[in-house]
């Protein structure tokens, strides 16, 4: 059980201050690896008491607070499966996975119960706060093997429909032991965490690096670009796990803080999404550090590469993880050579090996021991891997392959240009042509644009049209939804 994992942490070092978190009036509270082994245990026997089985599943529908900590280990403890609920999602999305996951209840706050009242059993964190209060701190007996899930994550549904994806407790102990491995991280480290929770990255990586290491954690509700700064350098935190919009925010911070924040840091991590090359470049110019660029999905836990070794590429995702394969497939299914692009299918301990309730989608994304990833990639000679985009946005004009990203990194390495999204629009003639939606600081000049790319890329690549947005639609951790861009019109 991930719990063995644990308790090196929540009774080997008991009394080490493990968890800030702020304060209703804004001081920072501190609670220590067995404060928090004792919190979670009175929790579980709360949720026991409400009848709570190994096997049930517990959703979560929360912002960054130490309950969703305390929560996550009383389901690890009950060997129940907890369904963590973006915070952002309503109605349908809500439904979906409600109707999916049919959990015994969902924990949430009182604004957002009436929400969820209707469809599921719903308890409010207040409520389970104060009921665990007075509960007897006894550790559940229950246990649970490596083939236990122990959480149900719904994909980010940037494509289509959320799924499921099965995530059993050997997958997230194999997942954090490589992470711990891969990127050195000891009982020294601080790790300020400002990603959700209710996401695998925040709640896949960051959490489990923390427990399996007993480091220590900072636990903001969530990143606050204006005051990140300020964060870091009363902190002084030595890792740094986000996503690129915090990245680009970053840039604005005043070179001479940046210098003294860059110093300190061990790690900047990016993941979840592309980093664009140039906000690689100015990063590093900026904070004199190589952000690690990581590659992964739910279904593999957010880890399938990064440059852990050797030296970090922008514009890559460095090599597989500790444990972790990739093959390269054409459309046949035979390997590609190097530097051809093909299908990522990956396999190792983290990656799970089904969708709750979907067959289907099992069959498909699940082949011989193999996670298809659905994106699109290369791998050079020395191992590196670069990322090309997903199979669903690839461009085919006039029979030649487009790769929306390649675009995309173009535009954004213009002045002026902050974001892009490059898609395929439906055309008489060539089948599709790209069209690119910016967010730029000025009313575009679409033909020195033009020129710019055509200096850059084969001129079949140009889009056709360009649409100036104030913002493009992003999914809670910054993916850019393409499906939800206005209509293009000529
Ligand atoms: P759905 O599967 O429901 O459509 P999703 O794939 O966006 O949603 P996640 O599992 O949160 O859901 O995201 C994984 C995907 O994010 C990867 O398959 C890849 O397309 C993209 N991704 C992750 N890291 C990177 C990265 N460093 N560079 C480019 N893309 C990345
Ligand atoms: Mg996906």
């Amino acid at each position: 059980s991930l719990l063995d994992l644990y308790d090196l942490s929540l009774q080997g070092r008991r009394d080490t201050p493990a968890l800030d978190v702020r304060g209703p009036s804004g001081q920072w509270h501190t609670f220590s690896f067995g404060d928090l082994d004792i919190r979670s245990n009175r929790l579980a026997q709360v949720l026991a008491s409400r009848g709570v089985r190994a096997g049930d599943r517990v959703a979560f529908c929360l912002p960054n607070r130490v309950t969703v900590v305390d929560l996550w280990l009383a389901v690890v403890k009950l060997g129940a499966i907890a369904v963590p609920i973006n915070v952002l999602y309503r109605g349908r999305e809500i439904a979906h996975i409600l109707g999916d996951a049919t959990p015994s209840a969902v924990v949430t706050t009182t604004d957002r119960a009436p929400d969820f009242e209707a469809s599921c059993a719903c308890w409010t964190v207040d409520a389970l706060e104060a009921d665990a209060s007075t509960a007897a701190a006894i550790r559940p007996s229950g246990r649970a093997d490596a083939a236990t899930p122990v959480a149900l994550i719904y994909t980010s549904g940037t494509t289509g429909v959320a799924k499921g994806a099965v995530l059993t407790h050997g997958n997230f102990a194999a997942n954090a032991l490589s992470l711990l491995t891969a990127w050195g991280i000891s009982s020294a480290d601080r790790y300020f965490a400002a990603l959700p929770l209710f996401h695998v990255h925040g709640l896949g990586n960051g959490i489990q690096c923390w427990l399996a290491s007993g480091c220590h954690m900072r636990l903001v509700e969530r990143f606050e670009h204006e005051q990140a700064c300020d964060w870091f350098e009363d902190y002084r935190p030595t890792l740094f796990f986000g996503v690129p919009t915090m990245y680009v925010r970053l840039l604005d911070t005043a070179p001479a803080r940046a210098r003294a924040i860059g110093e300190r840091m061990r790690l900047f991590v990016s993941g979840s999404a592309p980093l664009p090359a140039q906000v690689h470049e100015d990063f590093a110019a900026l904070f004199g550090h190589v952000i690690l660029e990581r590659y992964g999905m739910t279904e593999t836990l957010m880890n399938v590469s990064n440059p852990l070794v050797g030296e970090r590429r922008p514009g890559t995702v460095g090599l597989p993880m500790p444990l972790v394969a990739v093959r390269i497939l054409d459309e046949a299914g035979e390997p590609v050579t190097d530097g051809k692009t093909g299908e990522l299918w990956v396999k190792g301990p983290n990656v799970c090996d089904r969708y709750w309730n979907r067959p289907d989608a099992t069959a498909s994304a699940f082949v011989d021991g193999w996670f298809r990833t659905g994106d699109l990639g290369t791998r050079s000679a020395d191992g590196y891997i670069t990322l090309q985009g997903r199979r669903s946005d690839l461009i085919i004009s006039g029979g030649f392959n487009i790769y929306p990203r390649e675009i995309e990194e173009v535009l954004t390495s213009l002045p002026g240009i902050r974001e892009a999204a490059v898609v395929g629009v439906a055309d008489a003639v060539r089948g599709e042509v790209p069209v690119a939606y910016v967010v730029a600081d000025t009313d575009l000049d679409v033909s020195a644009v033009e020129k710019s790319l055509r200096a850059e890329i084969a001129s079949f690549k140009v889009p056709r049209g360009f649409v100036r947005v104030d913002a493009l639609p992003r999914t809670a951790l910054g993916k850019i939804q393409k499906h939800l861009l206005p209509a293009w019109t000529r």
